[in-house]
């Protein structure tokens, strides 16, 4: 009866929630799902076309977790005990007051071995069909009320008949394709470059290795520098990730992509150095790079009604934030409980345009922030002057790094970015913000010039040179 188009998080967590309210569900999916039985081995040798971003960091946020745990205890206790470390975030430092939080706990493990388990567990829901295949074009008809959907052809041609399609199929969607070919004007769209390329690779500590982690914030170093943030976490199976997300203006950056220069250039970064010592731990992966990043947000009303009858985006295909954010597969599970929640049966487009109104009212709050927080970054990265008054420009220079050194502030910036919170709600806490301000009264860290972190890319390059020689 429903067909959902994408296998990947949208797709699962769609394909579960309306299951349990039982529902019968056909997901569309070409890549095999990863095999649970070994997960290093998945992580290594996992074939997934569909999902480029695979290998990639990902982190799941506590807002998710919270959800899982209310909404499907099952599909919670997968998730957590595949190996995943449930991270409680507060600030450690020895010179502050422990400030815990019971809700702040995020979800980390590597994404390889989180997106098979949820796959596994919604293959063995009543009432969901997986079918290995590729989409390829979607079928509508026009009634006097305007375009409805009535089914989805197959790349080998095979047409099927759906009285709802979902489609999950991410942020490269072929949907405003398949609606201009029949004349429909795809959903209004904003979309924004995020202003960065991401370079990570993967480590695994050997047995016993211990390495501190001098940030005190994470779990595993990170920070912001000009140019460049960097984030490590660590994740299932004594394994560690380590992204620098970096100025996408700047080319000397691209040497990154080399495994040797980007060892040689996150070793000098002290906190980092610590943890991809060769005594401490060895790589797992090679460096990968993920650019050509926006944030994007699609909206499927039009003149105060769903475009398309019967037809609902999901995940990144409605909207996707710059992955710095970490918000999108909690996007996807919130969007997804949505649905279900609203979702009375086909022709019912009262309900439909109630779920529209409650995942724009949910989803568009966090494209906004992400949008004005990536454009206040690379506004400060290039020196730009901007306002004070603008409220990313002040979130980004004095609530951000605030939150290092005050345990409240930390607790509220962190529930934001963990999505407990609605993402402008903290600019509405007077005490927050002047104890924001009061922290940084002393001015800000002592940090490196844009300069030096390119200088540091020049010493790495030729530090590979010199080693290969
Ligand atoms: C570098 C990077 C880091 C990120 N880090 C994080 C993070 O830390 N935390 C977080 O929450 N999010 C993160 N994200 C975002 C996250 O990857 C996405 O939000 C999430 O994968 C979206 O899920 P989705 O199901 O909407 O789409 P996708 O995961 O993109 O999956 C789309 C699925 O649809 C299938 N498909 C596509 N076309 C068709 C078709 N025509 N027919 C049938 N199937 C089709 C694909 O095979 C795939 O399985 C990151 C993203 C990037 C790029």
């Amino acid at each position: 009866m429903i067909g959902i188009i994408g296998g990947s998080f949208a797709g699962l967590f769609a394909a579960r929630a309306l299951a349990l309210k039982g529902w019968q569900v056909t997901v569309f999916e070409p890549d095999a799902p990863g095999d649970i039985s070994d997960f290093d081995r998945t992580f290594d040798e996992w074939q997934r076309p569909g999902v480029p971003q695979l290998r990639q960091p990902h982190t799941v946020r506590a807002l998710a977790r919270r959800l899982l745990l209310d909404r499907d205890p099952e599909l919670a206790a997968d998730l957590l005990g595949c190996g995943a470390i449930e991270w409680p975030y507060s600030l450690r430092r020895p010179d502050v007051e422990r400030v815990e939080d019971p809700e702040l706990i995020g979800i980390l493990a590597r994404r390889t071995t989180i997106e098979p388990v949820i796959r596994a567990r919604v293959e063995s829901t009543p009432g969901v069909t997986f079918v290995k295949a590729y989409v390829n074009d979607l079928v509508f008809e026009q009634t006097k009320d305007g375009p409805k959907i009535t089914g989805l052809v197959l790349r080998d041609g095979t047409r099927l008949p759906f009285q709802c399609i979902i489609d999950a199929s991410g942020r490269r969607t072929r949907l405003p394709e398949w609606l201009r070919k029949i004349d429909i004007e795809p959903p209004a769209v904003q979309s924004q470059p995020a202003g960065m390329i991401y370079y990570s690779r993967y480590f695994r500590f050997h047995p016993g290795a211990e390495a501190t982690n001098m940030t005190g914030i994470r779990s595993g170093p990170a920070g912001v520098v000009p140019l460049m943030a960097f984030r490590s976490n660590t994740l299932d199976r004594g394994t560690f990730s380590l992204a620098l997300a970096v100025a996408s203006w700047e080319p000397r950056f691209r040497a990154l992509k080399n495994d040797q220069v980007f060892n040689a250039f996150a070793g000098q970064i002290p906190a980092v150095a610590k943890w991809i010592d060769p005594a401490v731990s060895q790589p797992i992966s090679k460096a990968r790079a993920f650019g050509d990043i926006f944030n994007t947000y699609w909206d499927f009303m039009r003149d105060g009604k769903p475009i398309v009858a019967n037809l609902y985006a999901l995940g990144d295909s409605r909207v996707h934030t710059s992955p710095y954010f970490g918000w999108g597969i909690t996007l996807a599970l919130k969007q997804a409980l949505l649905l279900a929640d609203n979702f009375k049966g086909p022709d019912n487009i009262d309900h439909q345009s109630e779920f529209e109104r409650a995942a724009a009212a949910f989803c568009y709050p966090y494209f906004e922030a992400a949008a004005e927080e990536d454009a206040a970054r690379s506004a400060i990265w290039k020196d730009e002057p901007l306002p004070q008054s603008d409220r990313y420009t002040f979130y980004t220079s004095v609530l951000t790094p605030a939150a290092s050194r005050d345990p409240y502030v930390y607790r509220e910036v962190y529930r934001r970015t963990n999505m407990l919170t609605h993402p402008h709600a903290i600019f509405d806490q007077p005490d927050i913000i002047d104890r924001a301000r009061r922290a940084m009264q002393a001015g800000p860290d002592k940090t490196i010039s844009a300069q030096d972190v390119l200088d540091r890319i020049e010493t790495a390059q030729k530090a590979t040179m010199l080693a290969a020689e």
